[in-house]
């Protein structure tokens, strides 16, 4: 057979024809990413007809994300260092599949330089800016100097080298109380602390370091005025490989907690166009200062105590990727902004003016998370084993369907709820109503809250400001109250009367039911208002008889259950149960609210026993991050016992007493159950 005749050689192309510009669309991209980032980025590239690779680890086997692409490639184990931090085996898995580009979504190594570096390395394209601008903007010291440099305004400070606690202490004094000291490489709200007076500095300081070291493995700091008023305010911006940078206006993300958002909107309520400009002008010579390229947003604080001022909005820092919520400028400018991150990664040229961006109506997003904000926003896991999210009245993106699990190996987040309308006022009553549609039973949310704050009087009159949440978090947080029918549906569901409540007649005693004579049964139920001592008579029919007196009729089919109290008229209920782990948790959900219940377990109190006085056990699952009791020691109450991180927080473990250490009972890396015994605390002798 013959051999294929060689191409002939490429002709020489005439040297006065300026070089052509690649810009075909990727035939396939890979999403180093996971949940509902990864999904919402798969959205896009299908719709433009790009083929996906996700990746995963061995606990998002199934996630919606893996289903959401085209193909996936197993990354390794569930813990993020073994899966989604792993570049290497991420690049290896683009080039073994074909894939043109990765996509790095947010968070994991969407802002790794090196990372971006070894992408381009291996003939791949980065779906981001190149790694010297990712480096430029990585440390926030840095980054605030050249700002400075480029004319663009930071938040007064001192952002050098020195890292004495006196010469601190003393830049402390010379900016004015209170301050902010600040991890340089800080992120998601880790490693900050505000700081009151001179007194407070030096300890303030040592947290701030300690934390930073911990987290970031970096503990140098720097030193910020704490504005007053605070209100966040950040431009997107998107920018071409032609040198054309574009802002597309500010969000607003001024309700937090610890410094995480919570519920974010565009544009920013006082917003005039004129401000707009200017800040997006600034926003957009950072961007030309560091030869950006794709999407990034830069982030300022304003200083609201006299309203809005754009001579008192500062440069804070700069986030080299897409972001959380980029989905309120999506709604408010009608672009995709994943679609022209691609499109810049494959060499378009933006094809806009700056003139056409201006926002249209308005847009918010909430953030819903597997968090107890009855228990200080402790975030929670286990199975979803309920999930209603709105249909229509907004744009949801998530990446967990019902019965996922949410682990402690990732973000707490279960989705993102998004809504527009032509006015503020339309928008956010549009979230409020898309928040009353939605369902989550299996774990506690923060579902209550973001519609507590929905109603915020101060948020509603777009009075805004980053301490809104912290100074009204008692009522925003409140858990509404437990109806009285709740404990007794727990009950009737854990006795498995219920799927045949309608069924089930008086003539039925298929399975020992007691016919006519009204059986009694009861239980100590764990309750969202704690024990319940709760009781039923089963009078048969659907018809129970609660704490003794009131009447409980259920009725109509399993799955469209009504409940009667009294003689109120019917009210749907749905149940669902959790059949993970020792199958002892009931969820009643009544009118949309989740009301949790735990069955007694009979070996509880037995482990309990075991030990002598004080048990200090894991809250949540998680690793055992720094051991700070050890055997033998006397410690006081409120003393750190051990840090335990979980959902990526670290949370503190706590002396409940004065006492001694008895046992410790896991070494630091271990990984820990939740409610695994930790620590045994004794009395101290006297
Ligand atoms: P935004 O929420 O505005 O996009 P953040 O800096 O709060 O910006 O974080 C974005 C995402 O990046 C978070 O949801 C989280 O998943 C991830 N992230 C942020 N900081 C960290 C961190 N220190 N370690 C790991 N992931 C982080
Ligand atoms: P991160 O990298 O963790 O996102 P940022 O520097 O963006 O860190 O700060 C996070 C949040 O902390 C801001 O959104 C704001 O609410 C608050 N914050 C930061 N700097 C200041 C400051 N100088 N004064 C008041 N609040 C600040
Ligand atoms: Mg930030």
């Amino acid at each position: 057979p013959a051999e294929p005749a060689p191409a002939p050689a490429p002709a020489p192309k005439p040297a006065a024809r300026p070089p052509t510009v690649r810009h075909r669309m990727f035939q396939k991209i890979l999403i180093a990413n996971r949940g509902e980032i990864a999904a919402r980025v798969a959205r896009t590239a299908r719709a433009l007809g790009v083929r996906t690779v996700a990746v995963h680890s061995d606990a998002d086997a199934r996630a919606l994300h893996v289903e959401a692409c085209d193909e996936a490639v197993r990354l390794g184990p569930a813990p993020v260092g073994e899966s989604y931090l792993k570049g290497d085996a991420i690049i290896a898995a683009a080039l073994a599949t074909g894939a043109q580009a990765i996509h790095p979504g947010y968070g994991f190594l969407s802002e790794n330089p090196d990372f971006a570096e070894a992408v381009e390395a291996g003939g791949l394209v980065f779906i981001g800016p190149p790694a010297a601008a990712i480096r430029a903007m990585g440390l926030k010291d840095a980054a605030k100097a050249r700002m400075e440099a480029a004319g663009v305004p930071v938040v007064p400070g001192y952002h050098g080298e020195r890292q004495e606690l006196d010469f601190l202490a003393g830049e402390a004094d010379a900016i004015g109380y209170p301050v902010l000291i600040k991890a340089r490489a800080g992120g998601g709200g880790k490693g900050m602390r505000r700081v009151e007076a001179p007194e407070d500095f030096p300890e303030a300081l040592q947290g701030a370091q300690a934390e930073a070291k911990a987290a970031f493995g970096d503990d140098r700091v720097l030193i910020e005025k704490y504005v007053a008023r605070p209100r966040h305010i950040e431009i997107q911006l998107m920018a071409d490989a032609h040198g054309k940078v574009l802002h597309l206006n500010e969000r607003d993300c001024s309700l937090q907690r610890r410094h995480q958002k919570v519920i974010e909107e565009a544009p920013a309520p006082g917003m005039t166009p004129q401000m707009r400009n200017e800040i997006g002008a600034a926003a957009v010579r950072a961007a030309e200062a560091i030869g950006y390229r794709g999407a990034g947003t830069v982030e300022f604080i304003a200083d609201a105590s006299d309203g809005l001022r754009a001579d008192r909005v500062y440069f804070m820092e700069m986030n080299t990727r897409l972001q959380v919520e980029h989905p309120v400028t999506e709604a408010t400018t009608g672009l995709d902004l994943v679609e022209w991150q691609l499109r810049v990664a494959a060499g378009e040229a933006l094809p806009f003016a700056q003139e056409d961006l201006a926002p249209k109506g308005w847009s918010f997003e909430a953030r819903l998370y597997a968090e107890n904000p009855a228990k200080g926003f402790l975030p929670q896991t286990g199975s979803l084993a309920r999930l209603r999210l709105p249909q229509t009245t907004a744009r949801v993106d998530t990446g967990v369907r019902e019965g996922d699990a949410v682990t402690p190996h990732y973000d707490p987040m279960i989705a993102k709820v998004i809504s527009h309308g032509t006015t503020r006022a339309e928008a956010l009553g549009r979230l409020a109503a898309a928040l009353a549609e939605t369902e989550v039973a299996g774990l506690a949310t923060n579902l209550d809250f973001l519609q507590a704050l929905c109603a915020h009087r101060g948020f509603v009159a777009g009075d805004v400001d980053t301490g809104l949440i912290d100074r009204d978090v008692g009522e925003l947080a409140a858990p509404s109250p437990t109806p009285p029918e709740a404990a007794p549906l727990a009950l009737i569901t854990a006795l498995g009367l219920l799927s045949s409540a309608r069924e089930r007649s008086p003539y039925d005693a298929a399975d020992g039911f007691r016919l006519w004579g009204h059986e009694r049964r009861g239980a100590i139920l764990e309750g969202p208002d704690g024990a319940v001592e709760t009781r039923i008579d089963i009078m048969g029919d659907g018809r129970f008889s609660m704490q003794g007196d009131t009447l409980l009729t259920l009725s109509g089919p399993p799955d469209a259950l009504r409940v009667a109290v009294g003689n109120a008229a019917a009210r749907p209920v749905a149940f669902a149960r959790d059949v993970g782990r020792d199958g002892d948790r009931i969820h009643v959900l009544l009118e949309g609210r989740t009301y949790d219940f735990t069955l007694p377990d009979p070996f509880a109190s037995a482990s309990e026993a075991a030990v002598g006085g004080d048990a200090v056990t894991a809250p949540m699952p998680g690793l055992v991050k720094r051991l700070s009791a050890t055997a033998g020691a006397s410690v006081r109450e409120g003393q750190t016992l051990l840090v335990l991180e979980a959902m990526k927080m670290e949370h503190r473990l706590l002396a409940p007493r004065d006492g001694v250490v008895e046992r410790v009972l896991h070494a630091e890396g271990a990984q820990v159950e939740d409610g695994a015994l930790l620590v045994a605390l004794v009395p101290l002798e006297d």
